[in-house]
């Protein structure tokens, strides 16, 4: 595609390099500009207005333009731009945060840790647990447990954790005491004739069979997301983490749930947490945090981590970490706003009453021909499209189907062959039609 010299399609090929994007074939195709948004909508550079049906990265949970934010980040700006955290220092919005986030973790929560996104949120939740391994006199209780298909970040420790090969690949991941256990994918992973309730004992089983063999006394902890999202949009089988949760409790795993996803309603809950009936001692928070109108993110610890970690740092040291720009005032007081906002308007509540024909609307989608499997819950799901004559490359279909959903005004995502929805929590019911009608025609274009 041709570019006009000084457009921001030429600059862009001329200098930024992507994340996940084939870089030669970025610089023969461009970029796609997006210039603003409102609502559920954003509009590229040409005036075409797009349903942002991934909510950006599964994180603008109240949609695009809301002044509130807007305002709020001013108000703080003003006031104090900048301020950190270290040392015994603080400021008005971390303390309300960290306040407004242990009041309403659905477990009981300690403290709040803050990061700037959910990579360093994962990463630092290891330090965490490796220093409270130290601290514990257990310096062998360091391994950790994720799954196949779990996505947890990028950073050299997260994305160690994450469970795709895309993100180890020609990184020399994951790092060697960071294990990974079966995937809880019913469709793929079951054996001929397994119920769903058998193939959810046998991936509890894998598991501790795992912890048997490395030695239960050198596992310190499991991370999972209640839902996973990135990995394809996995929600686990029936009866999964009611299997799961004795195993790490009876040889003294911590569990961290990673709700950098599923946290602030996305489930039909405010949390994962809750949808599954989980009992954290970590739980790691980012994404709607903030609705991402900036980087925030944050740790919930219990007072097991909690209690070690504080005896340590007053014995012989302090927990040597931290980052420049974490619990930024700035993006605290975006976030607190936007905690507000989800309450407000209960968009919780909202996401319970509208699920319904999110869901009806992409089983249905279930039912063409070149879709495999459907799946969600709340309102995050997806589609598997079949690998046909059409596509007998993985991810090549997943790419027409994206094409054909982009020019028709959809923003999905496709996770190889898998297309994501995951819109802000704000879509109203004849949005939720809006999007899946876009999305219908789009696979009857690729058919
Ligand atoms: N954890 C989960 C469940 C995620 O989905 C993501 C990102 O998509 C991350 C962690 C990493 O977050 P970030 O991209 O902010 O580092």
């Amino acid at each position: 595609m041709t570019q006009l010299p000084n457009s921001l399609e030429a600059r862009d090929i001329a200098f930024q390099l992507h994340s996940y994007t084939d870089a030669r074939k970025h610089e023969e195709m461009g970029p796609m500009v997006i210039e603003k948004g409102e609502g559920i909508y954003v509009e590229d550079s040409s005036g075409k207005r797009y349903i942002e049906g991934l909510a950006g990265l599964w994180s603008v949970a109240v949609g695009f333009g809301e002044k509130r934010l807007v305002e709020a980040a001013a108000r703080q700006m003003e006031k104090l731009p900048y301020y950190h955290t270290f040392a015994h220092k603080t400021h008005g919005p971390s303390v309300e945060l960290a306040e407004k986030l242990v009041t309403m973790a659905p477990v009981p929560m300690s403290k709040a840790y803050f990061t700037n996104s959910g990579s360093e949120a994962n990463d630092t939740a290891i330090k965490l647990i490796w220093y409270r391994s130290n601290a514990m006199g257990k310096p062998e209780k360091k391994k950790i447990i994720s799954r196949v298909r779990g996505y947890h970040g990028v950073t050299i420790a997260s994305a160690s954790l994450t469970g795709l090969p895309n993100n180890h690949r020609s990184f020399d991941l994951p790092m060697s005491n960071i294990l990974h256990t079966m995937s809880p994918h019913y469709r793929t992973m079951r054996l001929e004739g397994e119920s769903e309730a058998d193939f959810a004992r046998r991936c509890a089983d894998e598991l501790e069979k795992l912890i048997l063999a490395e030695g239960p006394e050198t596992i310190a902890a499991f991370f999972g997301e209640p839902v996973m999202g990135a990995g394809g949009v996995i929600v686990p089988p029936e009866g999964y983490w009611d299997l799961v949760q004795p195993i790490l409790k009876k040889y003294d795993i911590l569990f961290v749930a990673d709700e950098v996803i599923c946290g602030f309603g996305r489930t039909g809950n405010m949390f994962g947490t809750e949808t599954y009936g989980l009992q954290p001692d970590i739980m790691t928070l980012s994404k709607a945090l903030s609705s991402s109108y900036l980087p925030m993110s944050a740790l919930l610890v219990n007072e097991k981590v909690y209690g070690a970690v504080a005896d340590e740092s007053h014995k012989i040291g302090t927990f040597g970490h931290g980052y420049t720009a974490a619990g930024h005032p700035v993006a605290a007081a975006v976030a607190l706003e936007n905690l507000k906002i989800i309450e407000e308007r209960d968009l919780v509540g909202h996401v319970r009453d509208i699920s319904p024909t999110f869901l009806k609307r992409l089983h249905a989608l279930g039912e063409h021909d070149l879709v495999i499997e459907s799946r969600g819950i709340g309102f995050i799901g997806a589609i598997e499209l079949a690998h046909s004559d059409l596509a007998k490359t993985p991810g090549a279909l997943g790419a027409k189907a994206n094409a054909a959903f982009t020019e028709r005004g959809l923003i999905s995502r496709a996770l190889g062959d898998t297309m994501a929805f995951c819109p802000p929590l704000i879509m109203t019911e004849a949005q939720v039609n809006e999007m899946f009608d876009i999305a219908e025609a789009g696979l009857a274009a690729v058919a």
